[in-house]
């Protein structure tokens, strides 16, 4: 097939240092920026170099392109997402994938009906780490699954501390920012998230927006014939000296994974059983966005399935929104 040509929405720090590239690698040619600012949209395509440039969404559209990538401000996801869909246009949308998951839900049909690809780009379910960890619990090599934990506390880059912090911007905060991500590793391991609890604060100092910086959350997962599973995330911006991580305990083991939740594929996987602790190869050479993109390019020849499908960003969604709420309320809050 020939290479995928990408429309990219949005003139985004995520699209600048990690996807163009990506798309590039995975074989696609990336055709023209939109941004709501012509300066932006001109001063993208020409760091990028990138062929065209746009300020009006139908014109991208009609450009002569495959598939789009969102990467806006996430208020904006689902409005652009639609119209592309509906355009024809196979969808990358990053997380979350829109604000509610009524619009979430609707994207995802809106796809199924065109026979369109809709992915989000949740880049860690991808990571070869994840994959051997999703293969060795399936594989029973813990036994029965109890628990999770996810650390991932990090420091919010100087450059990104805009929107993602404005107490009144819709979409901001740490939970939609990363607790989202933990959900996309943690739904396709443990069963169907049913009840979310969440407390959120605000701590840096240079948090001058207000909105929470971080949080921890409990999920309790779900599945036929087993024992509830307890999941516990720890998401924030404001930590800057620890690794992050992912802990499944079973009746007969538990898997570290090290470096767990980083953009880059790097990290490892240890078993601790009754014969001590083993470390287990993973293959870590690969990019974690190339994966995402030959996977989502998969998909659109028809040969594969996206690393995190546009039901996969909805559930994604729905254990974010549930946080929110829950923190917001101070009560439990159950995912239908
Ligand atoms: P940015 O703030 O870099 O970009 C978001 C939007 O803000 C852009 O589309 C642009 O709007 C606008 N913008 C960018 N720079 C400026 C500026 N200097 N002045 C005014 N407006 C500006 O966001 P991120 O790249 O951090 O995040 C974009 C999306 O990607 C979010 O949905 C986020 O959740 C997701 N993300 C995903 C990651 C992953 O690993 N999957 C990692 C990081 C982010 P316009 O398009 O109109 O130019």
């Amino acid at each position: 097939m020939p290479a995928l040509k990408w429309g990219l929405i949005g003139a985004s720090d995520i699209a600048a240092t990690r996807v163009i590239g990506a798309i590039r690698v995975s074989g696609g040619d990336a055709v023209g920026v939109y941004s709501g600012s012509a300066d932006r949209a001109r001063d993208f395509a020409a760091s990028h170099g990138l062929p065209n440039f746009t300020t009006d969404l139908d014109e991208l559209l009609g450009w002569d392109i495959d598939a789009v990538y969102v990467s806006s401000a996430n208020d904006k996801h689902f409005d652009q997402a639609s119209k592309a869909l509906q355009a024809g246009k196979h969808v990358l949308c990053e997380k979350p994938l829109a604000m509610t998951v009524e619009e979430a839900t609707a994207m995802v049909d809106l796809a199924e009906q065109r026979g369109l690809v809709l992915a989000a780009n949740h880049h860690l379910p991808g990571s070869p780490l994840h994959a051997k960890v999703r293969e060795l619990v399936l594989a029973g090599t813990i036994g029965t699954v109890l628990s999770a934990k996810v650390a991932h506390a990090v420091l919010l880059p100087e450059r990104l501390r805009g929107w993602r912090l404005g107490k009144t911007t819709p979409g901001s905060g740490v939970i939609l920012d990363i607790t989202c991500h933990d959900a996309s590793v943690l739904n396709p391991l443990l069963g169907t998230p049913v009840a979310v609890t969440a407390v959120a604060v605000q701590q840096a100092a240079w948090n001058s927006g207000g909105q929470a910086d971080a949080a921890m959350t409990v999920i309790r997962y779900e599945r036929d014939g087993a024992p509830a599973v307890l999941a516990q995330t720890h998401d924030s911006f404001t930590v800057g000296y620890a690794g992050t991580s992912l802990e499944v305990h079973g009746t007969e083991g538990t898997l570290l994974v090290i470096d767990a939740m980083t953009q880059d594929t790097k990290g490892q996987v240890e078993l601790t059983n009754a014969a001590g602790v083993q470390r287990v190869d993973v293959d870590c050479s690969e990019d974690l966005y190339v994966i995402g993109l030959r996977a989502f390019t998969a998909a659109v020849e028809g040969t594969g399935t996206p690393a995190a499908t546009g039901r996969d960003g909805l559930l994604a969604l729905k254990v974010a929104l549930a946080a929110q709420e829950s923190a917001h309320s101070g009560h439990t809050v159950r995912i239908n």
